[in-house]
């Protein structure tokens, strides 16, 4: 590790990705590329197409221009002066990827993918999408590149998150409900992969977090690095010292990754927030990484810790966000839980409901239930550290998408009002 604080190298402008701890196909015993021999020449197009831009400072700074214009990058570093003086401890710093154009850090991943469907010259994406955030992420690039797209998408998820399938459908994409197996997000992977295999020549699969195959969860990685390249400059310069810590939730690992990836080389240390849902004793959550109820395994083109049962089905997971309830999870953050450079937490969904009713009522803040799970966490560890201290809390996604989860878990009155007399003018 190079403890050099001072140290500005490589450290604006340059993605940090580039080295040795994220570059696959493995990351320790996880990762790999599983896939059906028929893609392999698809995957190595998009490997060496991903490899030439990587090397090529011109597509970095393309790719940064792209995101000032298009979604407000960089993001700023907001100091939380209330939440810092409720818990009188370290110096909270929240990360701002809810400003980003769809509301979530995903559209990092969707744009820099975007710009390698555009040098491949292809000219239709697919994508698979659970809670529907990632779809309407790659709808929004089709349409602002001008690519055809489907998004894939369980049956399950269509009927549960029709204001993401609206958006997704005035973007002009088509959405395929899927109804093989349980009809949910695993489900939706598999289907999206079957269209790839049929159409590899004209169509790019916009893979949504850092999972999957080789070289998608160091590709993902990569456009989420500048996340953590911008957090690392603003703390440096508004708190004069690196943070003693950074929080990030995990679902497939993606914005963890980008905001841990600016700090992988300086004494921080990293946690990693899993949904918890009704405790880990209930066996009713999505922890991989912080429970013991996952195991070792190879699914979806990858190896790392599936929610499986013993002859390897997938497990029903449950998480009141529905971003966090992927049952694998990044192959790089399982490799980081064994060689011990990321710790590991699960935030119950009750304690997300509470850690978000304080960053609204403290902070003006509406962090997305996802992102809340990385609030609990730090908010239980600020008191402990001193205030001279910094922590960094990555807020990967606005809230505003979840007032029919929150206001149920509010159980407000006049919200359930408001609902059935909207639900009426219907029957009318
Ligand atoms: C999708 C999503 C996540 C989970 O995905 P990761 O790949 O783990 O980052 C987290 N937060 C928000 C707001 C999301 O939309």
């Amino acid at each position: 590790m190079k403890n050099n604080e001072n140290n500005e190298n490589n450290q604006w402008g340059e993605p940090i990705s580039s080295g040795t701890q994220v570059v696959g196909p493995y990351f320790g015993a996880y990762g790999g590329a599983f896939i059906p021999e028929i893609l392999y020449s698809t995957i190595e197009e998009l490997k060496e197409e991903f490899h030439k831009a990587k090397n090529d400072p011109a597509f970095w700074e393309e790719y940064k221009a792209l995101m000032s214009n298009y979604s407000c990058r960089p993001t700023p570093l907001t100091y939380a002066e209330r939440l810092t003086e409720h818990f009188k401890g370290a110096k909270i710093f929240i990360k701002r990827e809810d400003l980003n154009h769809t509301g979530a850090h995903k559209a990092n991943n969707v744009m820099g993918q975007g710009l390698l469907v555009k040098r491949m010259g292809k000219t239709r994406v697919i994508a698979e999408t659970g809670a529907g955030q990632h779809g309407v992420a790659t709808a929004t690039m089709a349409a602002r590149f001008g690519f055809d797209c489907t998004i894939y998408m369980g049956e399950v998820d269509v009927k549960r998150q029709r204001p993401n399938v609206f958006w997704m459908e005035r973007l002009g994409a088509t959405v395929v409900a899927v109804k093989e197996g349980t009809r949910i997000l695993k489900d939706a992977i598999n289907e999206a992969m079957r269209d790839w295999v049929s159409n590899m020549d004209s169509t790019h699969y916009v893979l949504g977090t850092a999972c999957g195959p080789h070289p998608f969860p160091e590709m993902v990685s990569y456009f989420q690095s500048i996340i953590g390249i911008e957090a690392r400059k603003q703390i440096l310069q508004q708190h004069g010292a690196l943070p003693a810590r950074v929080y990030a939730c995990v679902g497939g690992g993606s914005n963890a990754m980008g905001i841990f990836s600016g700090f992988f080389d300086d004494p921080v240390e990293l946690v990693g927030v899993e949904a918890g849902g009704y405790g880990l004793s209930t066996g009713q959550h999505a922890s991989r990484l912080s429970s013991n109820d996952s195991s070792i395994g190879v699914a979806q083109g990858y190896k790392t810790y599936f929610l499986q049962n013993h002859e390897g089905q997938m497990k029903e997971t449950h998480s009141v966000s529905a971003g966090l309830d992927y049952v694998g999870v990044s192959p790089i953050l399982a490799n980081f839980k064994e060689t011990g450079r990321v710790r590991f937490e699960a935030a119950t969904d009750k304690e997300v409901i509470e850690a978000l009713t304080l960053s609204i009522k403290k902070e003006g803040l509406i962090p997305a239930l996802e992102s809340a799970h990385a609030f609990v966490q730090a908010f239980k560890e600020a008191p402990e550290l001193s205030a001279d201290k910094a922590i960094i809390i990555n807020q990967s996604g606005r809230g505003d998408k979840d007032i029919f989860t929150v206001a149920d878990a509010y159980a407000d009155p006049a919200w359930r009002e408001f609902i059935i007399a909207k639900a009426e003018e219907y029957h009318e």
